[in-house]
């Protein structure tokens, strides 16, 4: 069975994003016949095309919060998955933010866009939806956008859990067991406390849900000045769990650090 993870994008900051020093695209989740894009930010379709993805074939679109970087494509990536809503299809999942707004928030997602899918899903912490065979859990996430969650995606073969921005917050990290966590690890070192995971936090939580394999991504400046590899290696170090950093166009097969069984 196909099942692939395609990063469009590593970049975390305003002057990463803005100098275009990483992209920051997201990352498409393949499962058999179901494609999932999760987080599709600024240069979702470049990417794509300079990674050989067709967005044609998303299933579903997946949205940890509103904001730019997690959000700014997911309009286009609708007209790309649904030719601007000639062919009325794909699931949205999201935040209640991207959809709604708050006080302070205004929405991004259009009311056209919404009205190109299939479903638009709203979800809360703890809530559950399924795209085709993949089951989609949410996680409460520690970030400015109040509504911020996390995900966890069981598919029939593998598992990955993805942080989106947030803080820490030790009693989550419970939910982040799956073969595959991907956290979003904005800056190095300790003591970041600004709704954003630092190397030192990150190694906390990687320890305590012990995946089979760790990847960091969401670099900010001083992460990139750090270099991300070597990050990796202290959370590495620190867990005992095999860590890498993502690079744009990083392809990995979560099958390889399947355990075959799935988690509830
Ligand atoms: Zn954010």
């Amino acid at each position: 069975m196909r099942a692939n993870i395609v990063f469009l994008g590593t970049g975390g900051d305003a002057h990463v994003v803005g100098q275009q020093l990483r992209s920051c695209g997201g990352l498409l989740i393949t499962s058999g016949d179901t494609q999932i894009h999760v987080d599709p930010g600024p240069g979702s379709l470049i990417m794509a095309k300079a990674c050989n993805q067709n967005l044609r074939l998303n299933t579903g679109i997946l949205v940890t919060h509103n904001h730019l970087k997690h959000c700014n494509d997911v309009n286009q990536v609708i007209e790309a998955m649904t030719h601007a809503g000639l062919d009325k299809n794909g699931v949205l999942i999201s935040n209640k933010t991207l959809v709604e707004g708050t006080e302070d928030l205004a929405p991004y997602l259009t009311d056209f866009h919404r009205s190109c899918l299939e479903r638009s899903i709203i979800l809360e912490p703890s809530r559950k939806a399924g795209i085709n065979e993949i089951d989609i859990q949410a996680i409460a996430a520690r970030h400015s956008d109040p509504n911020a969650l996390s995900y966890k995606l069981i598919a029939p073969n593998f598992s990955v859990c993805i942080t989106g921005d947030t803080g820490l917050d030790e009693d989550l990290a419970r939910f982040y067991n799956a073969d595959v966590l991907i956290l979003n690890v904005q800056h190095p070192g300790e003591n970041h406390h600004d709704g954003h995971l630092c190397t030192e936090e990150a190694a906390q939580i990687v320890k305590a849900a012990k995946p089979k394999l760790a990847i960091i991504t969401h670099f900010g400046t001083k992460m990139l000045n750090t270099d991300p590899g070597f990050e990796a290696k202290v959370i590495q170090q620190r867990s005992r769990i095999k860590t890498i950093a993502a690079a744009d166009g990083l392809m990995v097969n979560p099958i390889s650090f399947s355990t075959g069984k799935p988690i509830i």
